[in-house]
């Protein structure tokens, strides 16, 4: 790499839900911020609703009311899930979390992701301290002592003390970083699609456990239910070439009838699902967050909540650096402490629900009965359970 560098306070790769959030609240609070995105934008045009979906906990809500970017989304699509249902096939049991029950007026919001994508990048384009540099892919890293420089694949190099790689699970700047990950293929996809129902969602976000992996319905503004069917590869294969009635009939036995006949369903898309943890968050100036530090199973909807939770953590750390270095190696060393731990526990636990009532033998199957009826019984044990996943 030989051509004059750029140089700004922090560069961030990968304009996805996490990089964007951490991009912007740098920018605001006053530091001159790269964002590197190799794709172009999507955009929003209130056409018909994208497959990807997600639960977003309430203080990831937080994080978007800070920024004045929440009022955009609710404006558009979002909608509220007041209670959830979750319930074993096999074991018996049940969980039952109310936004009444603990004070509040919802649990969190189901929003599309490129949605959220989209309204963070109209956001990031008012920044006058900030460069969106897009499509440009990062293809080159040097690092020494005090700052890291990025080549990107049109030639232009970009310079700063601290590099962000939020380039998602495939992070290729991970990679140039030399940090490895330890990887566990679920052989499970995560099949989505959007169903219409014949009883309403009642705003309730329902799911129940079945041998090859929970299926979700998160309720959305049409009246229709988003649906998460986590599913073994083949199963996963053939549930997508079904025909629509079979699908349909299908899915109704998968829920157990719990919101009547299935009467709609729209494309169906599924991605793999896959554990995988980088084995470090820090290389010399260079720090992971989001996808690119933890890829979790989504049976419980955490995954671009943990990145947001990385972003803040960032984002308080380098608040409290003021004028001294924001890439020092003491802060990006507790910026890991801070959200490794969290994140690993994370991902273990979502693993470890999957296994447990994914398994068909007695012993599980009797103990994750008793499990999820006990967790409803026990006062205070749901409370703190919700306060947990929504970073409360
Ligand atoms: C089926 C399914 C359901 C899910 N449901 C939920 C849910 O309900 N709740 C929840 O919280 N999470 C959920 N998740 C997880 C969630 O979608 C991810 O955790 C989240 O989208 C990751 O965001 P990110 O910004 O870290 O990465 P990404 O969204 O992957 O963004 C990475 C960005 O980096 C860009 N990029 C890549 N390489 C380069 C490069 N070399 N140079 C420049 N840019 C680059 C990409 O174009 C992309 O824009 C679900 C996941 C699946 C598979």
């Amino acid at each position: 790499m030989s051509a004059p560098r750029d140089r700004f306070d922090a560069i961030v790769v990968g304009a996805g839900v996490v990089g964007a959030m951490l991009a912007l609240t740098l920018s605001r609070s006053g530091r001159r911020v790269a964002l590197v995105e190799s794709r172009e934008p999507v955009g929003w045009d209130g056409g018909s609703p994208g497959l990807r979906v997600v639960a977003l906990a309430a203080d990831a809500v937080d994080q978007l009311k800070a920024l004045e970017v929440w009022p955009a989304i609710a404006a558009r699509r979002a909608h509220p899930y007041r209670r959830m249902r979750v319930w074993d096939a096999a074991g018996g049991g049940e969980l039952d979390f109310d936004a009444d029950r603990f004070g509040q007026p919802e649990l969190g919001w189901i929003v599309e992701l490129d949605l959220v994508a989209a309204s963070l990048w109209e956001a990031l384009g008012r920044e006058r301290g900030l460069r969106r540099m897009c499509p440009a892919r990062v293809e080159h890293l040097e690092q020494d002592g005090d700052r890291a420089t990025l080549g990107l694949d049109d030639g232009t190099r970009v310079a700063a003390p601290l590099v962000v790689a939020a380039d998602g699970a495939g992070s290729t700047l991970r990679g140039l970083a030399g940090i490895e990950v330890d990887a566990h293929a679920y052989d499970q996809r995560g099949l989505v699609a959007y169903v219409g129902t014949e009883h309403p969602h009642q705003d309730t976000a329902w799911q129940r456990f079945l041998p090859g992996g929970p299926v979700a319905f998160l309720p959305v503004a049409d009246g229709r239910c988003s649906i998460v069917w986590s599913l073994p590869d083949a199963e996963a294969t053939r549930l997508l070439e079904v025909t629509d009635e079979q699908f349909m009939r299908e899915l109704e036995r998968a829920f157990d009838g719990r919101l009547g006949a299935i009467t709609s369903v729209s494309q169906r898309a599924a991605f793999p699902l896959r554990r995988q943890l980088a084995r470090s968050y820090v290389a010399g100036r260079v720090v992971l967050a989001g996808d690119a530090a933890h890829a979790v199973h989504p049976l419980a909807g955490q995954g671009v909540n943990l990145g947001l939770r990385d972003a803040a953590c960032l984002q308080r750390l380098v608040e409290a650096a003021g004028a001294r270095d924001i890439g020092a190696a003491h802060r990006l060393a507790r910026y890991q402490r801070e959200r490794r731990s969290d994140n690993v526990i994370a991902a273990w636990a979502f693993d470890g629900i999957n296994r447990v009532f994914s398994s068909d033998a007695l012993a599980p199957t009797l103990l994750r009965g008793k499990a999820l009826g006990l967790a409803n019984a026990v006062p205070g044990l749901a409370r703190r359970l919700w306060r947990h996943a929504a970073g409360r």
